[in-house]
């Protein structure tokens, strides 16, 4: 139960080479958990702050991960896993915790969760393009942020009820 997997933690080249796994340094541990988490796309937002995007200021579904950091996935939204770019495909275990299977292959009709990073319309990303219905949820996701700042603009407007 909840078992830490720092054996997979990949060394980043040129970045402290020389690091050695010691009790003694906790330290060395949490610059290679930050790493892991810059690989994965596990940038917050951190708590106590609110789960939004900084970007585009839409709620996302905030998971733990087994490094400390947090992932902000994209709420309600699971796709089938090979239609995912590798390194963005993400799964929730039994604990609540989030991971990613980085570039390993999906097993046949693998579902996954995608991070919020790549549905955001704040951001542009190169390699997005060339998933287009990820384009879709992105347009998706920006009219939701056009309506949400057009709400936020108008403090005396009547939530739209309907
Ligand atoms: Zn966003």
């Amino acid at each position: 139960m909840g078992e830490t997997d720092e054996s997979s933690i990949i060394p980043i080249p040129g970045s402290d080479a020389h690091r050695q796994p010691s009790p003694d340094k906790p330290q060395s541990w949490e610059k290679a958990d930050r790493a892991q988490a810059a690989l994965e796309g596990a940038t917050g937002p951190e708590p106590p702050g609110p789960p939004v995007c900084p970007d585009c200021g839409l709620a996302g579904e905030r998971r733990p991960t087994y490094y400390g950091a947090h992932v902000l996935l994209e709420p309600g939204l699971s796709a089938p896993a090979h239609m995912v770019p590798a390194w963005h495909r993400w799964y929730v275990d039994s604990n609540g915790i989030g991971w990613n299977s980085r570039e390993d292959e999906p097993e046949p009709g693998a579902v996954c969760r995608i991070p919020h990073r790549i549905a955001c319309p704040g951001l542009e990303l190169e390699e997005i393009g060339l998933w287009r219905w990820l384009d879709a949820v992105r347009g998706e996701n920006a009219r939701h942020a056009q309506r949400k700042a057009d709400e936020d603009a108008v403090p005396g407007a009547l939530p739209d009820a309907g």
